[in-house]
């Protein structure tokens, strides 16, 4: 069970880039960095407007000093600082990841990134190159990866609960952008425009997450794939707001995945349902509690968080905030991640890379591997949704 004792002397001095006033996701981070007291928020460039990033920033409680008109500033001005930052969350769009992630980088930062990093494999692995020789340690917000029964979903696997994994379902399908909603919405607009969403526009949104579950709990690889995308509204084009991948992966297992902002009536529907050779698993965002386990022959289980017969010792299962029962959901989710990202960092810091390698989180190979999803898709539907090989 988490609670709020202190793990380390002081909270890692933490900013944010993005995730400004009336932003989608900035209230996400800063609930879930400082929910355990290893994160502190001194400083920000929250927003493209500087005025308003000060304002926001001193709402928030932040000296007025350290609110910046851009990240460069930032990084400049705290790095002269005896108590400058040492770590920074980038909530901004997806064209700005890789430039802002760079240079926090270079700046000897530790680095919490929005999806999908960036918008090719070849800048994502330049990255990682630059994080590995500063030492410095990225985690990429797959923020669903933290529920304890997704992580009860990938110990099962392992165990060989459900025997040999055959076939995996993964789908994230919202309804919210069945019309041209983007008219009025700034945060939709920018999601359908390629110069600043990259390639794919519900593939990277979302499919992305749907994407890394399947990869947290089977472990598995994609060999090929082959995706159809389309957009239902025109305009869009030539992103998607909808797409279908179907994939083989190494070793013989078979999936698809099915992202969509086009599902009318629909939630999230954000499933993701693995087939073995003697049993099937079945997780939904909607219930994050609940982990459905269908044994052939056998009334189906619906096995509950915090309870006694998970597999308590499996990173992540036991990360419990309150007892089972209790609705845990996605803040709880995302606070689990900053857990583990400040445990890292702080394994960085102090260079114990055996403990760093023995921390689960999704880190910069996770990054890569959505941004290769996203290439890949494209690469395969601009041939007419033909078979193309992932490495
Ligand atoms: P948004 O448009 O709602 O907000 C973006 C914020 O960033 C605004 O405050 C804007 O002023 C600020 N901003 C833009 N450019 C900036 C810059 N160069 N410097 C400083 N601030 C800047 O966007 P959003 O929906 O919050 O999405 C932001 C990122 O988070 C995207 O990459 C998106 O894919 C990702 N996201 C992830 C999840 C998740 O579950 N992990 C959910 C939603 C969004």
């Amino acid at each position: 069970m988490f609670n709020e004792e202190r793990h380390f002397d002081q909270p890692i001095r933490w900013a944010m880039v993005g995730g400004g006033r009336g932003s989608q996701i900035g209230y996400s981070h800063r609930n879930a960095a400082q929910r355990d007291g290893l994160f502190k928020l001194v400083a920000g460039a929250f927003d493209l407007d500087p005025a308003r990033c000060r304002d926001f920033g001193e709402n928030l409680g932040l000296d007025g000093d350290r609110c910046y008109a851009n990240y460069k500033e930032m990084f400049e001005q705290e790095a002269q600082r005896e108590d400058g930052i040492q770590a920074v969350s980038i909530a901004t769009p997806n064209s700005t990841h890789y430039e802002i992630c760079k240079a926090a980088l270079e700046a000897n930062l530790h680095v919490v990134c929005e999806k999908p990093i960036t918008f090719t494999t070849e800048e994502a692995e330049e990255l990682k190159t630059i994080a590995a020789q500063n030492n410095r340690v990225i985690g990429v917000m797959y923020g669903y990866s933290g529920f304890p029964m997704v992580q009860q979903a990938r110990e099962m696997v392992q165990r060989g609960d459900l025997g040999e994994v055959r076939v995996i379902n993964m789908q994230f399908a919202h309804g919210f952008h069945n019309e041209e909603y983007e008219l009025n919405d700034p945060g939709l607009k920018w999601r359908v425009s390629p110069e600043v969403s990259g390639p794919t526009y519900v593939l990277g949104d979302i499919g992305t997450h749907a994407f890394y579950l399947c990869e947290v709990m089977t472990g598995l690889e994609v060999d090929r794939l082959s995706c159809m995308r389309q957009s239902f509204i025109k305009s869009r084009t030539p992103l998607e707001d909808n797409a279908h991948v179907m994939m083989e992966f190494k070793g013989g297992a078979v999936g698809t995945l099915w992202a969509s902002a086009v599902n009318a009536g629909s939630m999230h529907q954000q499933k993701i349902r693995i087939v073995g050779s003697k049993a099937s698993l079945e997780w939904w965002d909607e219930q994050p509690n609940q982990l459905r386990y269908e044994i052939q022959g056998e009334p189906p289980r619906i096995l509950e968080r915090g309870m006694g017969y998970l597999h308590q010792d499996a990173p992540g299962v036991a990360a419990n905030r309150v007892g089972g029962g209790h609705a845990e959901g996605y803040f709880e989710s995302w606070a689990n991640l900053y857990h583990r990202f400040a445990l890292a960092f702080d394994a960085a810091d102090r260079d114990d890379q055996a403990a760093l390698a023995d921390i689960w989180f999704p880190g910069i190979d996770a990054g890569i591997e959505g941004v290769r999803l996203c290439e890949k898709c494209v690469e395969s539907a601009d041939q007419n949704a033909a078979w193309v090989d992932y490495e």
